[in-house]
């Protein structure tokens, strides 16, 4: 008796045993035969899919924190947003005072702080104190705080105060101490900055 399981679906044919169906599908029938030798390519295109694509996630990520730490290396203070004081890595101060003919210039607060920006460099009150923050170390420049504060400060102006030989003289002071740094000073850890300005 021979067993209907062992029946070629196609051509109605039967076959003693399951070995005659499957030489007589391979002969005549190869799109019934089972797909096993398919699955495989199939699988193995899907692992190396999901290889290349975690691959290109862990690329993207390096590539996204290398940039991010290049662009806090290499912009101006004043073309960089911090956002917040989340993820900070830097905080130091420093202490900026402007005399003009002796009188103390007020320094603003809030310098470098907008809706939904905060600049590397800041104030967050009137007494001069500059934060300078940021999620990576870096060295910032005096310069660069007057940037974002849009205020002129070089080696012979601060504000429209300048060097004019009859006239009036600035100077610079950090701890004391005479600079001839002016806007390329690097802002550092509690250090001091006078910057005065004499009329004649
Ligand atoms: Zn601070
Ligand atoms: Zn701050």
């Amino acid at each position: 008796m021979v067993e209907e399981k062992n029946k070629c679906e196609a051509c109605d044919r039967n076959f003693k045993d399951a070995e005659g169906l499957a030489a007589h599908n391979k002969a005549k029938h190869p799109e019934l035969m089972p797909k096993e030798k398919n699955t495989l390519p199939i699988k193995k295109i899907r692992n190396w899919g999901i290889f290349i694509i975690i691959l290109g996630l862990f690329a993207w990520g390096v590539y996204a924190l290398v940039t991010a730490s290049n662009s806090f290396d290499e912009l101006p203070a004043a073309e960089i947003n911090i956002g917040s004081h989340q993820n900070i890595a830097l905080h130091i101060h420093s202490d900026l005072k402007i005399l003009i003919d002796d009188e103390e210039f007020l320094i603003p607060a809030n310098i470098g702080i907008l809706p939904g920006i905060m600049r590397p460099l800041h104030t967050h009150d009137s007494t001069g104190e500059i934060h300078i923050e940021g999620p990576y170390a870096r060295d910032f420049t005096v310069g660069e705080f007057f940037q974002i504060w849009e205020q002129t400060f070089n080696s012979t102006c601060v504000f429209e105060y300048c060097t004019i030989p009859g006239v009036g003289e600035m100077e610079m002071f950090v701890n004391g101490e005479k600079s001839e740094s002016y806007d390329n000073l690097i802002l550092r850890d509690g250090q001091e900055i006078t910057i005065e300005y004499h009329s004649f």
